[in-house]
C-alpha cells in the first residue's frame, strides 16, 4: 500500500490557498471570541455545560491549528481517514475538518 498522498496543487476549481487561510483565520478567531465571551459571562467555573462548551472550542482551536499545518504542507483538503480528497461544499462550511462526511460518521 502505498502512502504517498498526492500532493494537493491547488488546482483552479479549488479555493487558493489564500482564501483557505482567510477561512482558517476566520474560524480561528470566531472560536477565540466565542470563548472569550464564555470567560466573560462565566460565574460558575464548574458549569457542567459550560465547560463542555469551553472543551467543544478547544478542540476546535486545535483542529484549525492543524489545518493550518497541513495547508503549509500541501496536504490540506485530504481525509485523515481514507485519504480522499473532503469535498469543497464541506471544506467551506467546516475549513478545518480532517475527515470527509463518511468517515467523520464512522468516527462519531
Ligand atoms: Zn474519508
Amino acid at each position: 500500500m502505498s502512502l504517498d498522498l498526492p500532493r494537493t496543487e491547488l488546482r483552479p476549481d479549488h479555493p487558493a490557498a489564500d482564501e483557505i487561510r482567510q477561512r482558517l483565520e476566520h474560524a480561528r478567531s470566531t472560536r477565540l471570541a466565542q470563548l472569550k465571551a464564555l470567560d466573560e459571562t462565566g460565574q460558575s467555573p464548574d458549569d457542567h455545560l459550560m465547560s463542555n462548551q469551553k472543551d467543544a472550542i478547544k478542540r476546535a482551536l486545535t483542529e484549525i491549528d492543524e489545518a493550518f499545518a497541513r495547508l503549509a504542507g500541501g496536504t490540506y483538503g485530504i481525509c485523515l481517514g481514507c485519504s480522499k480528497p473532503v469535498p469543497p461544499e464541506r471544506l467551506e462550511i467546516l475549513p478545518h475538518t480532517r475527515h470527509c462526511v463518511s468517515c467523520q460518521s464512522r468516527a462519531a
